[in-house]
């Protein structure tokens, strides 16, 4: 591949920003869990539902872009039950399965989320030649896990977590936070890497920083780009082509 030249990048200094979900953590165990304790909820509540269903709306509830996992939950109980139980089914879900799933993270984080293989290849090369930070909405509580249990924290100067700072993905804010961290005066030298085209091509773009997007197997890389801005400049399948790229 065609090693970008200082030129391409747009400044001497680069920073290279990372999303931690889908991007260097697989989250695909805790989906599959998570979908499986709503199904069982919706199940209870609308008999002979099929799987078939239940899978369809997961599927057109993620292209509506839900943000959050509380407005993803309410979209797939809507289609299956309409809107009057979808409340309901939020609290039911929040109660029962949001609660068992911090159990079993918290039993065997490795067990719910785990790095990508080829994660500390690429960022053991990447961080030799810039410096490295995160931008991710996540609990506070990745950060022990990213520092101890992953042991990616080490290739970072910083970590933005939203939950931390108080402002998400899309937010500018979070953005901005990092880019004012990292003392980027210009964000054009600035790029983001994540899977998301709604929370982190968009809005890193929006702001004039450069963004990459990394497709691994993540539910969400079946959002489709709706606007220029959601473009990203760079897509790959996963993490690999970075260190030919940078
Ligand atoms: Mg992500």
């Amino acid at each position: 591949m065609h090693r970008l030249t200082k030129k391409e990048f747009g400044g001497e200094s680069l920073w290279l920003f990372f999303d931690v979900g889908e991007t260097l953590v697989s989250e695909k165990s805790f989906h599959t869990a998570r979908n499986e304790g709503l199904f069982q909820i919706l199940k209870s509540r609308k008999e002979g539902l099929s799987r078939a269903m239940f899978d369809g709306a997961c599927r057109r509830a993620i292209l509506s872009r839900p943000g959050g996992e509380a407005s993803r939950v309410r979209a797939i109980a809507r289609e299956v039950l309409g809107p009057s139980e979808s409340y309901a089914v939020v609290e039911e879900y929040n109660e029962k399965v949001g609660k068992s799933l911090v159990k079993l993270f918290e039993a065997d984080p490795n067990k719910m989320f785990r790095p990508y293989p080829e994660v500390n290849t690429v960022l053991e090369d990447l961080s030799a030649r810039y410096p490295l930070a995160v931008i991710a909405n996540q609990h506070r509580s990745v950060r022990k896990y990213l520092e101890n249990t992953w042991g990616l924290a080490k290739y970072f100067k910083f970590m933005i977590l939203s939950e931390e700072v108080g402002f998400q993905k899309p937010d500018k804010e979070i953005f901005q936070l990092a880019l004012d961290r990292a003392r980027v005066d210009d964000p054009s030298e600035a790029w983001m890497i994540g899977d998301r085209v709604d929370t982190d091509i968009g809005p890193s773009r929006s702001l004039g920083m450069k963004a990459v997007r990394v497709l691994h197997d993540s539910e969400t890389s079946i959002i489709p780009s709706e606007c220029e801005l959601e473009v990203p400049d760079f897509q790959f399948k996963d993490l690999r082509p970075l260190t030919s790229l940078f």
